[in-house]
């Protein structure tokens, strides 16, 4: 039977929960257990597929097609094991699925109310990763903070579930935060204890504390949250702020949560968890040799959170390579064709964003345009590859005016078109093409080179397409599609031959790279710019020719 471990986060928002929860999981999983994170969102949206990034951060997207809460990447990075629909669930489903019961009539006549039957149906989706059998615990994230109005029937749930349970099947994980009071010099507790308490007063008593800090927890505070919040000493931990989220499963490490964690559960602690690709990949992370400059071309650049996969499948490729990734963000709204060469100089490669609707456009066809024609490595990603072809279509081809008809239903030129089964959907949500798709990728291709394999399978999050009928012109004037869906013929991949690397691709590459297996495109990209790099060394330090 399954065992489950439920976190939940205290004091303020934004504390790292997911990714404690994941560094947990590492740890679990490097001791040789089949482990599994599921985050639990209390909002009403059915799923963040409707979100504006400035909302949420990204959406991630999961094989299965389930746009999710971005914390779903954190756990397939940390643990290369791929997540599903399972695994995020927000208080919009949890209900959408009681009330489609209750309009069936399967619940007889009864009262439909929050107790039971939300949070029946909570517990039944907790539940359902321990029921497949492919998994030896399961780590349940509560999104939130304690004492919300919309997480309560989340904490209800939790405490039914662990009665029903019992004290040796699951654990309460409480993320909280002592912050240091400057003007008195101390840390102090008195937070973590309110938050605590009104766990309590839900019926929820935490096994283990994890304390965010920005020094030290010394010995006499930890016995202090100990005493007031009824744990043990050991199982209050210290979790100071750290370089990078990957060495959260270090420092939890140093903390003994594991062990704490697995004698909780009776489950074997024996030996050591063997971390040594993971200490293999922090090590390059920290010792680069060398560093390349990549611009990222994108309109939401004020908020970091909205290209977090790209900006982490970087930091797995740059290790994979020993190289420093330094992303700059431009915003593509201050692009104009005047300002460009300035704007992208220094830069040895630029990766144009996925995104939707008009605004920023014009930037990106001018960047792609400037790179194109100075031969910078150059990486579209979904709308980003659409622009390339956009930018091909007027500035090669000649085809004026040309365009995606997601930004101009009406150009001559739509180079860039609507599915046929995209034609008749009205609403927004969960109708894109989702998930994972195969390509299969011609030999004769850069992307051949990249990949090493004919058939490959990448995510999906878009709407619109390749249009086939212009196919041959594009091909006629040196820009090939690499890699096309088998069944549907849909572009996939285009690039440029006679371009030192220009790769736009329909897909999302990004959601598929994890510290263990990072993306085959930007391990390409990045040795790319960094050729690139060395070749305007190279022709700086060259003698000039008269
Ligand atoms: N807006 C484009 C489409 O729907 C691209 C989407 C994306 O970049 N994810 O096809």
């Amino acid at each position: 039977m399954a065992k489950y471990l439920f976190v939940t986060g205290g004091v303020s928002s934004s504390l790292g929960k997911g990714i404690f929860a994941a560094s947990i999981a590492k740890l679990l999983q490097a001791r040789g257990y089949r482990v599994t994170i599921q985050k639990l969102d209390p909002y009403i949206n059915i799923d963040p597929g409707t979100l504006n990034p400035y909302e949420h951060g990204e959406c991630y997207v999961t094989n299965d097609g389930a746009e999710t809460d971005l914390d779903l990447g954190h756990y397939e990075r940390f643990l290369n094991v791929r997540t599903s629909q399972a695994n995020n669930v927000t208080t919009g489903r949890v209900y959408q699925t009681v009330i489609d019961k209750e309009r069936r009539g399967d619940y007889l006549g009864k009262t439909i109310q929050v107790i039971p039957h939300i949070t029946n149906e909570i517990q039944r989706r907790i539940q359902l990763l321990g029921e497949t059998g492919d998994y030896d615990i399961i780590i349940t994230e509560i999104g939130g903070t304690v004492g919300d109005i919309e997480s309560l029937p989340y904490i209800e749930s939790i405490r039914q579930l662990s009665w029903q349970l019992g004290k040796h099947d699951c654990l309460v994980i409480h993320l909280t935060l002592v912050p240091y009071l400057a003007a008195a010099g101390e840390l102090k507790t008195k937070p973590t204890q309110h938050s605590v308490k009104m766990l309590l007063e839900a019926g929820v008593q935490p096994d283990i504390l994890v304390c965010r800090t920005e020094y030290p927890l010394g010995q006499d505070i930890r016995r202090k949250i100990a005493r007031f919040c009824n744990v043990n000493i050991n199982a209050v931990i210290e979790a100071r702020d750290a370089d990078s989220i990957y060495d959260v499963p270090i420092e939890m490490l140093r903390e003994n949560i594991d062990r704490i964690v697995l004698a909780k559960l009776r489950l074997p602690s024996s030996g050591e968890p063997d971390l040594s690709g993971w200490k293999g990949f922090l090590a390059r992370l920290k010792n680069p040799v060398n560093e390349v400059r990549i611009g990222l071309v994108g309109k939401y650049t004020e908020l970091q959170d909205a290209y977090k996969s790209i900006q982490e499948a970087f930091i797995h490729a740059g290790a994979a390579n020993e190289c420093a990734v330094d992303l700059v963000h431009i915003n593509s709204e201050l692009l104009d064709a005047d300002n460009v060469a300035k704007k992208l100089q220094g830069l040895h490669g630029v990766l144009v964003a996925p995104g939707f609707g008009e605004r920023g456009i014009d930037g990106k066809l001018v960047a792609i345009r400037h790179v194109r024609e100075n031969g910078i490595p150059f990486f579209g990603i979904c709308l980003g590859m659409q622009c390339a072809v956009v930018e091909f279509a007027r500035n090669v081809l000649g085809f004026k005016g040309a365009h995606s008809t997601e930004m101009a239903p009406k150009t001559k030129f739509p180079v860039i078109g609507l599915m046929a089964e995209q034609k008749d959907i009205e609403e927004m949500g969960g109708t894109m093409r989702l998930g994972a798709y195969p390509c299969k990728i011609f030999k004769r291709s850069r992307a051949y080179q990249i990949y090493n394999r004919q058939r490959i399978e990448e995510r999906h999050r878009h709407r619109y397409e390749f249009n086939n009928t212009y196919l041959k012109d594009f091909e006629s004037a040196g820009m090939m599609a690499s890699g096309v869906n088998p069944e549907q013929n849909l572009v996939e991949i285009v690039e440029i031959k006679d371009h030192p690397w220009f790769v736009g691709v329909q897909f999302h590459p990004e959601f598929n790279s994890t510290v263990e297996s990072p993306a085959p495109l930007f391990m390409g990209f990045v040795q790319a710019s960094l050729q690139h790099k060395q070749s305007l060394a190279e022709a700086a330090s060259a003698p000039s020719a008269n």
